[in-house]
């Protein structure tokens, strides 16, 4: 049985599964947090156990050989051959990777070129790959890039109407970003509508902290909601999702703000959080909405209205929809997202089944039989998605 690490690496973290591929089942799981501080935290789960520790982790390569001993020390696995393949999520794959890829030299050079894009993400993804290389130098490494399933987007998707020249010299487009997930949520509907991938339309919703929308035909991504960084589209947590450019130079002149005030304020303080304020949770939207909190009503109202224009904006796009699923934290879980979603889209016949609506975080066809799109929850998993990867590209 091969077992593969599917791995997500941060500037100060690194997540991690453990599965038995082609199986899928996962035999452990964990995160090892604040890397580089005296007081990191190593969390693992396994078998209904749990086990944390904190300890000095100066860099990646020591949390990976921690990690490695504990597997090993705790008999998750016999011995460090047992691992035939370490799969990673990296962020940016630019224009350069429309799908996985095994990870050489030249791959990891190009992940760390495309710095530029994903600042915050592709040198910690890179860091992450560096550390596996280092401590089991002989096990393949395959990259799985976040906007690889939106390469297939055509380009009246992707392009803005910006000069041209900027798309030329700088890479300005559309890129997208969740791309395992929608990829995920996709194919699994289109098992559970009993339909072959290549004969659905499916809109895809991936709402949790971050969020974005992917219309999804025959199985490839045609359009998706974030853009050039996930600062676009939806409402989320705290991003403000679209709004129009010229707000910025306006409040920078009015705040005296600079230009990194200025984005952050778009990035962290918008969203959710900047109109309720009370909090970028949904719980605590929900919450303050029941108690009939006014500015808990609109940062959920326009929460909603921005998920509705863009399934309706899809739905025309791709000449109409076979299902729509819904995923992540809100997705998977809140009862009263998803209500309201539907009933703004009674007009293209959806109906809702209040019953099958009222669970959380379960596979479930939350539409009546005579509904005119089905509707799905279906929980992401993106760590099988990533294990599914390696191990066909290190076959
Ligand atoms: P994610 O980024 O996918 O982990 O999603 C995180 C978000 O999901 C949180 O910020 C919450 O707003 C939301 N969420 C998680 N659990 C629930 C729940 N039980 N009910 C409503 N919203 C939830």
């Amino acid at each position: 049985m091969a077992k593969i690490l599917a791995v997500n690496a941060g500037s100060s973290s690194l997540k991690f599964q453990l599965l038995n591929m082609p199986e899928e089942d996962v035999i452990a799981s964990g995160l090892v947090e604040r890397i580089g501080f005296e007081d990191a935290v190593f969390n693992i789960e396994f078998r209904d156990q749990e086990r944390s520790e904190t300890v000095h982790i100066p860099d990646h390569a020591v949390a990976v050989q921690m990690l490695l001993e504990v597997l090993v020390d705790l008999q998750i696995v016999k011995s460090l051959e047992d691992i035939v393949g370490v799969g990673h999520r990296v962020v940016h794959g630019g224009e350069k990777f429309s799908d996985s890829v095994k990870i050489t030299d030249e791959v990891l050079k190009t992940i760390e070129e495309l710095k530029d894009l994903a600042p915050l993400h592709n040198p910690a993804n890179a860091t992450g790959i560096r550390a596996f290389e280092k401590v089991l130098p002989k096990v393949e490494q395959v990259a799985v890039f976040d906007t690889a399933f939106h390469q297939t987007m055509p380009k009246e998707s992707y392009m803005y109407a910006s000069p041209y020249d900027w798309y030329e010299k700088y890479g300005v487009r559309r890129y997208g970003f969740h791309g395992t997930s929608h990829k995920y949520v996709a194919e699994r509907t289109a098992q559970l509508i009993n339909k072959s991938l290549e004969d659905t339309k499916i809109i895809t919703v991936h709402i949790g902290n971050g969020g974005s929308l992917a219309a999804v035909d025959g199985g490839k991504s045609v359009n998706t909601s974030m853009g050039f960084t996930p600062l676009a589209g939806l409402v989320m947590g705290t991003r403000t999702g679209d709004i129009d450019p010229s707000i910025l130079p306006f409040v920078m002149e009015k705040e005296n703000m600079n230009i990194d005030e200025a984005i952050s304020a778009l990035n962290k303080e918008s969203g959710l959080e900047g109109v309720s304020g009370i909090s970028s949770d949904m719980r605590d939207i929900d919450k303050g909405k029941s108690e009939d909190n006014e500015r808990a009503e609109l940062a959920f109202d326009l929460f909603v209205k921005r998920v509705v224009d863009y399934i309706a904006a899809y739905y025309v796009e791709l000449g109409g929809a076979d299902a729509i699923v819904f995923t992540a934290g809100i997705g998977e879980n809140d009862i009263e997202v998803r209500k309201a979603v539907m009933s703004r889209l009674a007009v293209l016949g959806i109906k809702i089944n209040e019953e099958a609506n009222n669970t959380r975080g379960q596979e479930i066809k939350i539409s009546t039989d005579d509904s005119k799109i089905q509707v799905w929850v279906v929980p992401t998993n993106e760590e099988v998605m990533i294990a599914r990867d390696t191990l066909r590209l290190i076959k």
